[in-house]
């Protein structure tokens, strides 16, 4: 495969844009190599702008769930588009994604909506301060909810309660009001709890995690959140930006029947636009401004455009309920070929999987929180990332990132997808 034109792209992207990207992982920093620069997307495809052809296993991060410039959607953003593309004023088409979404995620009565999950995540835990008047907030070590303060913090060396920063620029007032603990482990949660039992304001946690890879829950482990949350009057946030809509319609709380307090979304909910939001019971939304003294706003939050986007993707889902159980079982079929290629080779491995978000992880113990995560070889991940690059499919870029398969994929590219496994797994 040859990158002349992209590697062109990029060299003068530099010379413009912060690192030549606007968000790093595109850069191919983990994994070397040039970023390919897409020219167009269809179906289950990317096109780049050398004329390669890529079977997409991103889907934009998530997004694109019915796969790349899906009629319906394209044609609804097309024709509203013509009307103008943003007033700063209520429109009729907000309501009718909130009612919907209101309609098919449990516990949450009004949704609020943003530009992204960044700020879905932002604004979740500000309402959660607000609403129990408490600073500090709990997540977990590989989490990610955004890039916004408050949530680039890592866990402190030994002994020591307070976060660190995993970011220049992140102040220490900030990151001591952030608590970390371990994702998969009750323990490192109720050590936290026990030295601070009335400042948490919230935890919060990719309820089935994403960003370290694919990592199912241990049940009991969400259920224990739940519970001390409740017994330590805390709010329990559910940052279902990944999960809401790809694992399910309810997302995750009707995955693992585990309620939260706030949700909060994005990526599919803007069927490609971006969009976020967070919602929660009528009793905590009242402290939102304009009726309560918790402050967020949004110029363009709303806008015709991303509504409609996400409006005419959940639509298509809503009438298409079958489109998870399709989405599982290709799934299971890449993982199956891809145990079966990799067995046969005698190479340690591990892959996750929950619906249609699946990770390879070179290692040979359980993956089930970042530092087993962290585990896994990272050269043979690049050798994995690249030589299937050569062979016409995009993975992420990174050892730390879920794929997440769309519903345009077919079983013929999923064979393709296997055949290039076994060449490329026979070369490491
Ligand atoms: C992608 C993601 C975010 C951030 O969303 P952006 O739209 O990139 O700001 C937050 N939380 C989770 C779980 C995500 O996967």
């Amino acid at each position: 495969m040859i990158y002349q034109r992209s590697s062109k792209l990029f060299k003068t992207a530099k010379n413009y844009l912060a690192g030549g990207v606007n968000s790093p992982v595109r850069a191919f920093k983990a994994v070397g190599g040039t970023p390919i620069f897409i020219k167009y997307a269809k179906g289950a495809y990317l096109f780049d702008e050398d004329g390669n052809k890529f079977i997409d296993y991103i889907s934009s991060w998530g997004p694109m769930i019915l796969g790349h410039a899906y009629e319906s959607v394209i044609n609804a953003i097309s024709e509203i588009a013509k009307n103008g593309t943003s007033f700063g004023t209520p429109t009729e088409i907000e309501t009718e994604i909130a009612k919907l979404v209101i309609s098919k995620v449990s516990n949450i009565d009004k949704i609020r909506f943003v530009n992204s999950g960044t700020e879905a995540c932002m604004s979740s835990i500000r309402l959660a301060r607000g609403y129990t008047k408490r600073d500090k907030i709990l997540k977990f070590a590989g989490c990610y909810h955004g890039h916004s303060d408050s949530f680039l913090i890592k866990a402190g060396s030994g002994a020591s309660t307070f976060g660190v920063p995993t970011s220049l620029g992140i102040t220490r007032g900030t990151s001591k009001d952030t608590l970390v603990a371990d994702y998969n482990n009750l323990d490192s949660v109720k050590k936290h709890f026990k030295e601070f039992p009335d400042q948490i304001a919230a935890i919060i946690l990719e309820p089935i995690a994403g960003n370290m890879g694919c990592i199912p829950p241990k049940l009991e482990f969400i259920q224990n959140l739940r519970r001390l949350c409740d017994n330590y009057g805390s709010i329990l946030i559910f940052d279902e930006v990944m999960t809401g809509f790809r694992v399910g319609l309810g997302g995750a709380q009707e995955s693992l029947k585990v309620n939260a307090d706030i949700v909060a979304f994005g990526k599919i909910i803007g069927g490609g636009l971006p969009v976020g939001a967070f919602a929660a019971s009528n009793k905590i939304m009242e402290s939102l401004a304009p009726d309560g003294l918790i402050y967020q706003a949004g110029t363009l939050s709303g806008n015709p455009l991303a509504m409609i986007a996400g409006l005419t993707t959940l639509k298509e889902i809503v009438n298409d309920p079958d489109i998870y159980s399709r989405l599982e079982e290709k799934t299971k079929t890449l993982k199956f070929g891809m145990e079966k290629v990799l067995n046969k080779k005698g190479i340690p491995f591990k892959i996750n999987m929950f619906g249609s978000m699946i990770s390879l992880h070179f290692t040979e113990t359980e993956v089930f929180d970042f530092i087993s995560a962290s585990k896994g070889d990272n050269n043979n991940f690049k050798k994995y990332f690249n030589g299937m690059l050569r062979e016409g499919i995009y993975l992420p870029p990174s050892a730390y990132e879920s794929c997440f398969l769309n519903d345009a994929l077919s079983y013929d590219d999923i064979d393709f997808t296997l055949n290039a496994f076994d060449k490329v797994i026979s070369s490491i």
